[in-house]
């Protein structure tokens, strides 16, 4: 089956939901076709309709057609771990992209390959490496610091680390999110969540009192 439209590379990701309405992850449009035709997709929530056509049915002559939505809720449990409160998985490009390319110690704003994933209590000194205890740091930054507290390196954090719910890692995790879609999980962002002005324009305005 082939998108109706000439662009399918640059085609969106569709937003998977549970039966319930929460997110839980991206899927390319060939999964949300599949889920489609076996009847999987509970309703669709999204403003954008996509319509894929395939290939002509010998008997009918007609040619098998389907539309997804960009948001579609899904039936039955998702495969993976599943609960949309379990932690997301710490990756550099989300961590840095959650502290909007800065650094939390200078403010400096870096490319990726100037950034450093820091963990504020060092690993040596019985840190953890969560999002909890890890902050986007620059490479002069990252090496002041040494194996310190930030206290101890009289090096005060610009903002605290914190674990993004599922709605802010999903939105972390997709450059090419459509304007429904990022309405639909901004809605479900941690009460003054960083990231409501959307990932990249946050400012770190104010210094962390303490970690
Ligand atoms: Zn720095």
């Amino acid at each position: 089956m082939a998108p109706s439209g000439s662009e399918s590379k640059a085609r969106p990701l569709i937003l998977r939901l549970d039966v319930t309405g929460a997110p839980m992850g991206w899927i390319p449009w060939q999964s949300a076709v599949v889920l489609e035709s076996r009847s999987m997709i509970a309703w669709h929530a999204g403003d954008h309709f996509f319509t894929f056509r395939g290939g002509y049915n010998r008997a009918s002559g007609a040619r098998s057609e389907a539309t997804v939505s960009s948001i579609v809720a899904v039936r039955g449990r998702a495969r993976h771990s599943g609960s949309s409160q379990a932690t997301p998985p710490l990756s550099n490009r989300e961590l840095f992209r959650r502290d909007a390319h800065l650094c939390m110690y200078c403010g400096q704003e870096c490319q990726e390959h100037m950034l450093t994933r820091d963990h504020v209590v060092p690993l040596s000194l019985g840190g953890r490496d969560c999002w909890s205890n890890v902050v986007s740091a620059c490479k002069p930054c990252n090496h002041a610091k040494g194996a310190r507290r930030p206290e101890e390196a009289g090096m005060p954090l610009l903002a605290v680390p914190y674990v993004p719910n599922r709605a802010e890692y999903l939105v972390l995790s997709n450059r090419r999110i459509l304007v429904d879609q990022m309405e639909f999980l901004r809605k479900r962002f941690r009460k003054g969540s960083r990231l409501s002005s959307g990932p990249g324009r946050y400012v770190a305005s104010r210094r962390a009192d303490a970690v």
